[in-house]
């Protein structure tokens, strides 16, 4: 009888001991947020996971503490008993709404403060504070530039200044965004050189944009006048010996050929003009989205020499198969042709940021001459560059040749702003380059 009575009262000891040990528990609550400088223009929605290990969550403050001021954010309580919290383990997401104009907050720094208690009658306590920047304020925007005449398919250039630091700043046009660079000449200005192309709606305009880290935007007309042109008309007569050949070095492979043969001929033919163009020009647009900060280039562009002009710029081109109309598209580039596999050089000094095979344009090379300009050299016989290397004007890329979906020995030239092709017709006119960028490269810079 007594053994019962000594082993009931160590049991009820050894489970005093643990419901002790378990309530004076020392594991404080986890807290996980972001702890990097957040920047807050509007309102924005905090996240905070809080979770405890121990005795569970007993309660959770958050409060914002700017020039020596407090304002609550989020407060909570959670349900326990004599065992500790209802839900142990269990995390909670509270999302933190900052509002600082609800809150009457002026721009400068704060800091959000989250604690967390749990039910250990230790008291243990979790704090953690994130470093906040109140900026409200939208960015000021004075463009340098007044009204400016582009030609339909041509280049421009705005000159701006921005009050602030900018996450973001350039003009946009349609769904294009041309960034904004630093100004050659003077550090406290900004220019973007941005495109009108060939196909966007007239009523279409560019305006720039300027949005600060805490995501305030300003947004102002580009006034400019768009001189519309039409751009000339191209046909191509396609043929089988021609389409067999381009479509087993463009696809890889012979193609695929059932019952009607020039009907498949054909059709792998479109794909490769349609789907590998789209998929060609995408690639292209990628690479020319990243350009150097520094201007490279000086002087006009060089077109290939001694060399006459097959396709221009713009060109809608319309593909004849026997007598029907199979395609169309337009051309983004000067097909010049010289010399059967004549030395092609670079159009100025630039960085290599691509020298491979892609496509249509068989055997490429891009070169990036900074702030967002790039020129581009298609069909070579032979690539006589690597990515990266600095090259000069006048420097041999490689030689003209008919890989991609070229007929016969030709240079695709192409010019592009941040990824849109340009007519390269102003690149090569010196007047031009200095009436319309190099005026306003110098006009801060004196
Ligand atoms: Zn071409």
């Amino acid at each position: 009888m007594r053994l019962i009575v000594w082993v009931l009262l160590i049991g009820l000891a050894g489970g005093l001991t643990g419901y002790l040990f378990t309530r004076f528990e020392t594991d404080v609550p986890k807290i996980s947020t972001r702890t990097s400088v957040q920047w807050i223009g509007g309102e924005h929605r905090h996240e905070v996971r809080i979770s405890d290990q121990g005795t569970g969550l007993e309660s959770v403050r958050i409060w914002l503490e700017m020039a020596g001021a407090e304002y609550d954010i989020e407060a909570a309580r959670y349900a326990g008993g004599l065992l500790g919290g209802a839900d142990l383990n269990v995390p909670r997401l509270i999302e933190a709404v900052i509002d600082p104009l609800a809150l009457g907050l002026s721009d400068g720094r704060a800091t959000l403060h989250v604690e967390a208690t749990d039910y250990s009658w230790i008291g243990n306590v979790a704090h953690e504070s994130v470093p906040l920047m109140i900026d409200t304020r939208t960015p000021r925007i004075q463009l340098e530039t007044g009204l400016t005449y582009v030609r339909r398919g041509g280049t421009e250039l705005v000159v701006y200044t921005v009050d602030e630091d900018t996450q973001r700043d350039g003009v946009v046009l349609g769904d294009h965004f041309f960034p904004g660079f630093p100004h050659p000449s003077d550090p406290e200005k900004r220019v973007a050189f941005y495109a009108i192309p060939p196909d966007t709606p007239p009523d279409s305009l560019p305006s720039l944009l300027a949005a600060d880290q805490a995501g305030n935007e300003a947004s102002v007309a580009v006034r400019i006048e768009v001189i519309e042109r039409s751009f000339p008309e191209d046909s191509l007569g396609l043929n089988e010996d021609f389409m067999r050949a381009k479509v087993t070095e463009i696809a890889g492979k012979a193609p695929a050929l059932t019952s009607d043969e020039s009907e498949d001929l054909l059709n792998a033919y479109l794909s490769i003009n349609r789907d590998t163009r789209a998929e060609n020009e995408a690639t292209i647009a990628e690479v020319c989205s990243d350009s150097s900060e520094d201007r490279i280039w000086h002087g006009p562009f060089l077109q290939l020499p001694n060399s006459s002009v097959g396709s221009r710029f713009g060109a809608r081109r319309t593909y004849r198969f026997g007598d029907r109309e199979v395609d169309r598209q337009v051309h983004l580039g000067y097909d010049l042709a010289s010399t059967s596999q004549a030395p092609v050089p670079a159009a100025n000094d630039g960085v290599v940021v691509f020298a491979d095979e892609l496509g249509i344009y068989g055997n490429m090379v891009i070169l990036d001459h900074g702030l967002g300009l790039f020129s581009m050299y298609g069909h070579l016989s032979n690539l006589g560059v690597e990515k990266g290397t600095l090259v000069s004007r006048g420097d041999e890329l490689g030689h003209t040749g008919t890989t991609g979906l070229a007929g016969g020995d030709h240079l695709h030239f192409s010019m592009l702003v941040s990824g849109v092709f340009v007519d390269p017709l102003e690149w090569f006119d010196p007047k031009w380059i200095q009436e319309h960028i190099e005026v306003k490269f110098e006009i801060s810079g004196s």
